[in-house]
């Protein structure tokens, strides 16, 4: 008897993007080490040998990876899943699951943050910049991003082959039966350790804590260096720091999200999660310590608007549909407009989400912006964030789009005639 074909649908150009993005994601993370660094960014011979210039910047497998700081990686790893369970949390329920269940979650990052955070305040303040984790960072920080990288590359293997045996539920792109593409996507949806989800864990935790901290250490190099921190500096750390917070206030946001409500648990959100965003968005305060840059008052104020800007629509949209998806009779969303759908739920098409369908992202994007403006126009480097997330959140929209189609079918033809625009009011 044969066995019925499975309903394949890739995302990501199928195997093939899999394998691009896998090998190509992690390169550009070394590029961007090599590439911005005391030689320049970029030094002139990139400039006229750029893959001879990367080839000889390469320091040799010892100065890459170090088993030393591995263990310490698996140590911060480990060490912050256990503050989950030690420190008072919270317990959400997560979204519906297929088969009509729903998880639970115990949510107290932003404790586990004060906890960190607060640690290494106290030791700074007694210690000064000369405490020593911050020289320890700097001067170990490839060490540090090869051990992020393999950690998310075991944790992939381990989720891909233990869902096998699990029998738990599989994200509904995830298994597709090709090896490569599953192991990439994600093949289980919300793997778990006992009560321990390893895909909401690994979200919000051990990366985007690193992120400040990283920041930080580069804060702490350009004192030690150049003998003061200029406002370029202070700028790209509080703006970071305080995003970062924003989402461990909102974290039960987390839930509603794609990432955990829909995607599966794979290398494309493990390396995400551990080493792409820790070591990638803190590249402008890297550049920054070795680079500084003074803004001057008029500088700091034409970016404190920008910034300004975007958040003001990030968190204004982000927080109207929260409030009207946790209850849609929320006092705050009595004045807008909704559509009613077949499946049961319904769509806000005045306020924020009646501007574009992704106006959130447009509010994110500037605050990239704003992200970057400091590090000056010395380089196109330093603006690699705001490219990169550009082509991530249009990826992203086309992504929910399919899943909207899918959930809302001729309604979101609807909707979409009622806010035609995707990202920006009136051009996209
Ligand atoms: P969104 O917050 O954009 O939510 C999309 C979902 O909202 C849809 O699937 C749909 O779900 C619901 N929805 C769509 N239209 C409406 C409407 N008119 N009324 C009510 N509900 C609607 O999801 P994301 O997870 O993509 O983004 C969350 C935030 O995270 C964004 O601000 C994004 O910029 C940010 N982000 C940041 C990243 C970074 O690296 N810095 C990476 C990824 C995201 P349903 O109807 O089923 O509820």
């Amino acid at each position: 008897m044969s066995t019925p074909k499975k309903h394949i649908s890739y995302q990501f150009g199928g195997p093939i993007g899999a394998l691009g993005v896998t090998l190509g994601t992690p390169f550009v993370t070394y590029a961007l080490y090599f590439l911005c660094n005391e030689n320049g960014c970029p030094s002139q011979s990139f400039l006229d040998a750029p893959l001879q210039h990367l080839a000889a910047q390469w320091p040799g497998w010892d100065k890459v990876f170090s088993s030393k700081v591995f263990g310490y990686y698996c140590a911060w790893y480990f060490g912050i899943a256990a503050a989950q369970f030690i420190l008072p949390g919270k317990t959400y329920e997560g979204v519906e699951l297929p088969d009509k269940t729903r998880l639970k979650y115990k949510l107290n990052v932003l404790q586990t943050a004060i906890t960190i955070f607060g640690y290494l305040g106290l030791m700074t303040y007694r210690e000064g910049f000369s405490f020593g984790i911050w020289s320890w960072i700097w001067e170990n920080l490839l060490y540090l991003q090869t051990a992020a990288l393999t950690f998310s590359i075991i944790l992939a293997f381990y989720t891909y082959i233990s869902s096998f045996f699990t029998g738990e539920i599989l994200a509904e792109h995830g298994d597709t039966g090709n090896p490569l593409y599953d192991w990439f996507i994600g093949r289980p949806l919300n793997p778990r350790i006992g009560s321990w989800d390893l895909k909401c864990f690994s979200e919000l935790r051990p990366g985007m804590i690193l992120w400040p901290i990283l920041n930080f250490t580069f804060l702490v190099h350009q004192y030690q260096t150049v003998g003061r921190i200029t406002d370029s500096m202070i700028l790209v750390n509080v703006f970071q720091f305080w995003y970062v917070i924003d989402s461990f206030i909102n974290e039960p946001a987390v839930l509603t999200t794609m990432d955990i409500a829909t995607d599966g648990f794979g290398f494309m959100l493990t390396f995400g999660d551990l080493c792409w965003l820790p070591f990638t968005y803190s590249l402008q305060a890297r550049y920054l310590a070795m680079y500084p840059v003074d803004l001057g008052l008029l500088g700091v104020g034409g970016v404190l608007l920008v910034q300004a800007i975007g958040y003001f629509i990030f968190r204004g949209a982000n927080g109207q549909k929260n409030k009207f998806r946790t209850n849609p009779n929320d006092p705050a969303c009595a004045h807008l407009k909704v559509m009613h759908t077949k499946s049961g739920s319904k769509l806000l098409i005045t306020g924020w989400w009646g501007i574009a369908r992704h106006i959130n992202y447009l509010g994110d994007w500037i605050m990239a912006w704003a992200w970057c403006l400091p590090t000056g126009f010395g380089t196109p480097i330093t603006y690699f964030y705001v490219a990169y997330f550009a082509v991530l959140l249009i990826h992203r929209d086309r992504r929910d789009e399919e899943k909207c189609v899918k959930k809302y079918g001729e309604d979101w033809e609807k909707y979409k005639k009622l806010v035609p625009y995707r990202i920006i009011p009136g051009i996209y």
